[in-house]
């Protein structure tokens, strides 16, 4: 027998997380958010980790400035072997590394999603660059934690391409953040570009109804594990209703599925430490601070200054996901003359147009800022008193969870990561996180911010109790955290 204690001298696990976005580089949702915080929470658990992303031209100077070239080489890619060049630009940030592929001709142009025809193309070329250069780098992980469509076809190169190359004996997982986007095209443009062999193009894999090819799908199929990211989501989507047409592919797969809820950074989303906000505050004075907030933000906003007045914030991209056929039904019926709405976000232009209506004709009780604004949106998580996130369907929600670490009461319909995280109020104990609605309906959703409203004007001792409460729940990364590690040693 060894003298040796194995555990002892365990390497660290090393994992290569691979994703189209990444904060503070470039984010446009909840992904870039997790690209950011779940690697630095891996790190504190001592993980070696490796964040590979595109260098797009969006990403700020004062990053890019920082970046160091670590080589270039070229790369086939496509049915004809066309040659394209993969270059290696690397930045160090609290312990992580992040290694940018760079290429103008994909990369340097336009926002970082320009429409799927352009899009696949650009993610069958970042696919295969990352697993090539993870060879030239001579850095083979334990796991590559790919993200989302973009990165689906990672796992399939790594089990065809790349099988006999070094990279090759790295396992994979592939977590859904949102499986409406999967990355669809026709069989020849797929076939094209990605360069792979015809038996691949068949049902298991990648082909989907008669004609089209599916990036998700056949990197679901490929994986060693599939995440999503809370258990409600990861059941709903095995369902017709939230399957987005994957559900039968999903449940196939089931064995391999597993829900881990998101967690925020709460460095930067701290009540106490935060900056952006006029007026910082814990749990020990965060009821007076609050209002201080929320006077604030009203003077900013031009709304009535008034910190008696019930306010309703609501930050979100503006799309059919997020519930806002709901809102925009009942926005006249949620108003009174004791309650306010703000509204950030942008998206689709139906919505835009209706919530710049509803503030042209409540002034002074609505404001629709319609803009992406980081700075705002903290002002409004600090200056609310409850955040409505009323979404048709949610894979897990970040806003809520920062809602609840600034004390602001989430009004959520109970789907994927929303029904995991906010629990609801129960009257009789004045217990729970929130207030909830189940069915996809005007009147529940009415119900629920009116059963919030009640329980603010009469009975504020019990809100501010919930207030304390949301704020202490743990919203971090640490858990989480750790049931993916415990992923990554089961496949190591
Ligand atoms: P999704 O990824 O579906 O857009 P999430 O709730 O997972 O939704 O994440 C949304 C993230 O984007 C949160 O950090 C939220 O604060 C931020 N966000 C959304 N819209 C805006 C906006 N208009 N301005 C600033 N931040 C925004």
């Amino acid at each position: 027998m060894s003298e040796f204690n194995q555990d002892a001298v365990r390497q660290p696990c090393k994992v290569a997380f691979i994703g189209s976005e990444c904060y503070p580089f470039v984010k446009t949702g909840g992904l870039g958010d997790v690209m950011y915080a779940l690697p630095r929470a891996l790190i504190r658990q001592n993980c070696e980790v490796r964040v590979m992303m595109p260098l797009y031209r969006c990403i700020p100077d004062k990053f890019k400035e920082k970046m160091v070239y670590k080589g270039d080489f070229m790369m086939d890619l496509c049915l004809d072997g066309r040659q394209f060049y993969v270059g290696i630009m690397e930045l160090e940030m609290d312990g992580v590394i992040y290694d940018f592929i760079d290429n103008r001709e994909f990369f340097d142009w336009g926002n970082p999603y320009t429409g799927l025809w352009e899009d696949i193309p650009k993610y069958c070329y970042f696919a295969k660059a990352t697993l090539a250069v993870l060879n030239y780098m001579e850095w083979i992980p334990d796991v590559i934690h790919c993200h989302d469509w973009q990165a689906g076809l990672v796992p399939v190169y790594l089990r065809t391409r790349f099988a006999e190359t070094p990279v090759g004996a790295a396992r994979s997982m592939l977590t859904i953040h949102n499986l409406r986007f999967q990355g669809i095209c026709g069989i020849p443009h797929m076939k094209y570009w990605t360069g792979l062999p015809d038996y691949l193009f068949d049902y298991p894999v990648f082909k989907q109804n008669n004609d089209d090819a599916n990036m998700f799908k056949a990197g679901l199929a490929f994986a060693d594990r599939i995440t999503t990211v809370s258990k409600t989501y990861a059941e709903e989507i095995q369902t017709s209703f939230y399957g987005e047409g994957l559900n039968d592919h999903l449940y196939y797969h089931n064995s391999k599925l597993y829900g881990i809820v998101n967690g925020i950074d709460v460095d930067i989303w701290n009540p106490k430490t935060d900056k952006l906000l006029p007026a910082t505050y814990d749990s020990a004075d965060a009821i007076e601070q609050k209002k201080a907030n929320k006077r604030a933000l009203q003077e900013k906003l031009g709304l009535e200054v008034d910190d008696s007045k019930f306010v309703i914030g609501l930050i979100s991209r503006l799309t059919d996901q997020k519930g806002l056929d709901l809102v925009n039904a009942i926005f006249q019926e949620m108003l009174d003359d004791n309650t306010q709405v703000v509204i950030l976000g942008t998206g689709d232009p139906r919505y835009e147009g209706a919530f710049r209506y509803y503030e042209s004709v409540n002034k002074g009780r609505v404001c629709s800022y319609i803009q992406y604004n980081e700075g705002l949106a903290h002002q409004i998580y600090a200056g609310s008193d409850a955040l409505l996130v009323p979404s048709l369907f949610e894979p897990c929600g970040l806003t809520q969870l920062i809602a609840m670490r600034y004390g602001t009461v989430p009004i959520v319909r109970e789907t994927g990561g929303l029904k995991d995280t906010v629990e609801p109020y129960n009257t009789e104990t004045g217990e729970g996180n929130g207030f909830t609605f189940d069915n996809y309906q005007t009147d529940l959703l009415l119900d629920a911010i009116n059963r919030g409203k009640a329980v603010y004007f009469d009975d504020r001792g019990r809100w501010d109790e919930m207030v304390l409460r949301d704020m202490a729940k743990d919203v971090s990364w640490e858990n989480s955290a750790k049931q993916y590690l415990e992923i990554y040693e089961e496949l190591r």
